[in-house]
């Protein structure tokens, strides 16, 4: 879903400031709704460059996009991944990574929403990437994840100016924290340059956060993992994201999940199916054999003789549990039969031996009659 926002504006990635600025400009003159009306998929576009552009004319947001971002589009994720520094605890250390982004779910906030409101306020949504195992996500879990974030200013109590002092109303745009500027055809309202759409100036800004109202800090969450999830569930924390501006309400979290696949289970919505290989001795004589399931433990089976490969079991609420309900998907094991190799000379006689007392394989001799009626019916 995310797309690269570099590629959005179509620069490379050491643009300069002013290059993503006229990349922009260019782009969002071509989208603009007021240009397309009615066209969901300009709006679209106009919104994700829009999100685009507010990442990247931001240093500290292009810095940490670069870095934790870049991994989420390159594929070079992994256990030791550019995540790695952001991995959950509480699970088996190479079961997890997690990288994070600023990323906008809110579609309203960039289209200028309440005028002079406090939308402008409100900290950015943050994604945060989770791998979990396949029995994780059959158990359900509580994973513990460090999000590096930014939280209200203690100092200032997040209103950015120094303890004593008050903000002032922003004499450019008296209070409204927007002001119209023409461009080109267009008259756009956009956020005051002065206050940048706080509508409130700070004479003597907290020397703790700078002004900011909030400061870069890592905090550690815990996430509860429901029994059943499935690959790219997301869970929201409501304002765990970033705090906002001077007070302003903080965005949400969201930890997208990822169920790595599993060496021998697949799973297909609530169903799991697992291929057990068998070997041409128990196929034919039929075995009792015992196979892996999702709970750790293990399920007994019985292959009747002259079972053959493709030959599926069901193992009734052995699968997946069903998120919001009490039910279970089904377990299936499908047989494979091992054809036997490295014999023995002994071995070999044995079959040969075996071959000579008699037909076994009544699937191959209909097939081989009807090649014989279809090619060599003369005599
Ligand atoms: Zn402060
Ligand atoms: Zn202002």
């Amino acid at each position: 879903m995310a797309q690269d926002y570099y590629e959005l504006l179509g620069v490379g990635r050491t643009a300069s400031p002013d290059d993503i600025k006229k990349a922009f400009r260019k782009l969002a003159m071509q989208h603009h709704p007021d240009r397309n009306r009615d066209n969901k998929d300009a709006e679209k576009k106009f919104k994700e460059i829009n999100h685009a552009h507010d990442v990247l004319k931001d240093p500290e947001k292009r810095a940490a996009y670069d870095r934790y971002g870049a991994a989420a589009f390159e594929g070079g994720n992994g256990p030791n991944g550019p995540g790695a520094g952001f991995n959950a605890q509480g699970f088996d250390f190479g079961s997890v990574f997690g990288e994070i982004f600023d990323e906008m779910f809110n579609g309203g906030r960039s289209g200028g929403g309440r005028p002079g409101g406090r939308a402008d306020m409100r900290g950015q949504d943050l994604r945060f990437n989770l791998e979990i195992t396949l029995e994780q996500a059959y158990g359900g879990t509580e994973a513990t994840v460090r999000v590096p974030s930014s939280v209200s200013c203690e100092a200032c109590h997040g209103a950015g100016a120094e303890p004593g002092s008050k903000p002032q109303q922003c004499p450019t745009c008296h209070g409204r924290g927007r002001i119209r500027a023409q461009q080109g055809f267009f008259t756009v309202e956009r956020a005051c340059h002065t206050c940048h759409g706080a509508g409130q100036v700070i004479d003597k800004p907290c020397k703790v956060c700078a002004g900011q109202g909030r400061v870069r800090r890592e905090k550690t969450l815990k996430v509860n993992i429901p029994a059943g999830v499935e690959d790219g569930t997301r869970i929201r924390l409501s304002g765990e994201g970033e705090a906002g501006t001077r007070g302003g309400p903080a965005g949400d979290l969201y930890v997208f999940l990822t169920v790595r696949r599993h060496g021998l289970f697949e799973r297909e919505g609530p169903d799991v199916h697992c291929r057990v290989p068998i070997s041409m001795v128990q196929a034919t004589l039929g075995a009792g054999i015992e196979v892996p399931t999702l709970d750790g433990k293990a399920a007994r089976i019985n292959i009747p003789a002259g079972a053959q490969s493709g030959h599926q079991f069901r193992l009734r609420g052995k699968g997946m549990p069903i998120m919001r309900s009490t039910q279970r998907g089904d377990m299936y094991i499908e047989i494979t039969v091992e054809t036997p190799t490295n014999l023995t000379a002994k071995q070999k006689e044995l079959l040969k031996e075996f071959e000579k007392a008699g037909k076994t394989s009544p699937e191959a001799e209909g097939f081989f009659s009807k090649v014989k009626e279809m090619f060599g019916g003369d005599d």
